[in-house]
């Protein structure tokens, strides 16, 4: 072991998630800053962030109420047991939350991650059956091209493939939904989509299966994110919750990408006019600045649990980080800024400017389609000829070092998700970026 005083800087040590290592470290893309729109390379050039990160920084970047709120507890109080202990901002921030949530989602329980937050909604909904006297119901069932995080009950649940195929059996009476995107009905949309609403109908197909006194949830992302921007078919949501509800299954809202006002309210259940019983979040709660995520379960679910001695613990589940007081403060400082700002209001002003904006790719080199909602769209461009991946990885290349624009790629698919801070203007550019990105790539 090398003493504690040699301070070596090299690339190889660090082994970069869902990152092709070997290419990044030959031409490394490394940011060294950020302030609202933009983060800026090591060099100084300025980069607009198109994605807000990873979908969290909606709020922009390095805002100085959230940094000053989080500096102030990292003085005050570090750190307090999460568990038989509090400290004053957790509950002042699951109170707000409450407020935010729909319905009766009253509850907020903590993770640090959205894998951890849908591992918390997946276990609350098993948990929550047995304490009914309904311990049969374990089935969980997810959709095709969903993304719940990479935990085993997420990837379980999910449904993108390569994110599922190096990890063996995974959780066992897991069920998925079909994708709700068929590109022959729906391609070019803006917005909901007006075919597909009957593809809930397969949850009905899923019941008379496996029969509902063994299905504990269903979990869905209101809008697919991760695996390119999938938004709901008109009614479909809602059908889901009918037939959830007839069959006394859970409904969980993975809400990690599409809280905290990316569709223009601070959750899609609201946009959608779904209440479901968890709502999973994650990502803009802290605007990205601290770690943290978690579950709002309803009523029902908290009072489910509130029986027996009551100096027991009543839900053996929970993390060292739960509620971590920077988080907390992070967290109260962005819903200031949120509110004081209006920018779930702005975002939803801003949907359709953007989704013109998108939309006028059509047209470009190999775009095969486009889809938007909210301040989300979904960029797909045709693979080279038996290199899937080779085009979308030379635009992440092109974009960072040549184009000064920052746009999450998955696959071949460009994921836009500006912060809701953008301005027209800043929409204008980053959609002319964007074009100059795909004719570069051709
Ligand atoms: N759920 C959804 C819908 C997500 O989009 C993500 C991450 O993008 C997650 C869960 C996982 O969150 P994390 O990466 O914080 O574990």
């Amino acid at each position: 072991m090398a003493p504690l005083d040699v301070k070596p800087n090299e690339l190889e040590p660090y082994w970069i998630p869902f990152t092709a290592n070997r290419a990044f470290k030959k031409r490394p893309r490394i940011f060294s800053g950020a302030k609202g729109m933009h983060y800026f390379k090591p060099d100084g050039a300025k980069v607009i962030d198109a994605t807000s990160g990873l979908f969290c920084v909606n709020a922009g970047h390095c805002r100085e109420p959230i940094v000053k709120a989080i500096q102030e507890m990292a003085a005050k109080l570090d750190y307090a047991p999460a568990f038989q202990y509090g400290h004053p901002k957790v509950f002042e921030l699951a109170s707000r939350l409450s407020l935010l949530a729909p319905g009766d989602l009253d509850y907020a329980f903590f993770s640090n991650s959205g894998s951890e937050a849908v591992d918390t909604a997946l276990k609350l909904a098993l948990a929550y059956h047995k304490a009914k006297g309904e311990g049969a119901r374990t089935r969980l069932i997810g959709r095709e091209r969903g993304y719940h995080g990479i935990g085993f009950g997420g990837i379980s649940v999910g449904g993108m493939v390569a994110n599922r195929k190096q990890f063996g059996n995974m959780l066992a009476g897991v069920d998925h939904l079909q994708s709700t995107y068929d590109r022959s009905k729906q391609a070019f949309t803006k917005g909901e989509p007006e075919w597909g609403a009957h593809l809930a109908d397969e949850l009905t197909r899923l019941v008379n299966l496996h029969d509902a006194s063994t299905i504990a949830a269903v979990i869905v992302e209101p809008v697919s994110g991760s695996t390119g921007i999938l938004p709901p078919p008109k009614g479909y949501l809602k059908k889901l919750r009918e037939i959830t509800a007839q069959h006394g299954i859970l409904l969980i809202f993975d809400e990690v990408i599409t809280g905290f006002g990316r569709l223009g309210h601070c959750f899609a259940s609201e946009r959608y006019g779904v209440e479901p019983d968890m709502i999973t979040f994650a990502k803009g709660v802290t605007n990205a600045a601290v770690p943290m995520a978690g579950v709002l379960a309803s009523k029902k679910i908290y009072d489910a649990f509130m029986t027996g001695p009551e100096h027991m613990v009543e839900l053996f589940h929970g993390y060292t980080y739960s509620g971590h007081p920077l988080a907390a403060a992070a967290a109260l400082a962005t819903l200031d800024i949120y509110k004081d700002e209006g920018l779930f209001e702005r975002a939803k002003e801003l949907e359709p400017v953007f989704a013109d904006a998108m939309m006028s790719l059509k047209g470009e080199p190999n775009v095969a389609d486009i889809r938007t909602v909210g301040l989300l769209a979904g960029i797909d461009l045709d693979s080279l000829p038996g290199k899937p991946g080779v085009r979308g990885y030379e635009a992440t290349e092109r974009m960072y070092h040549d184009l000064d624009i920052y746009v999450r790629v998955a696959m071949d698919t460009l994921i836009v998700a500006p912060p809701l801070i953008s301005t027209e203007a800043d929409i204008a550019d980053i959609r002319d970026r964007i074009a100059k990105v795909l004719k570069a790539v051709v």
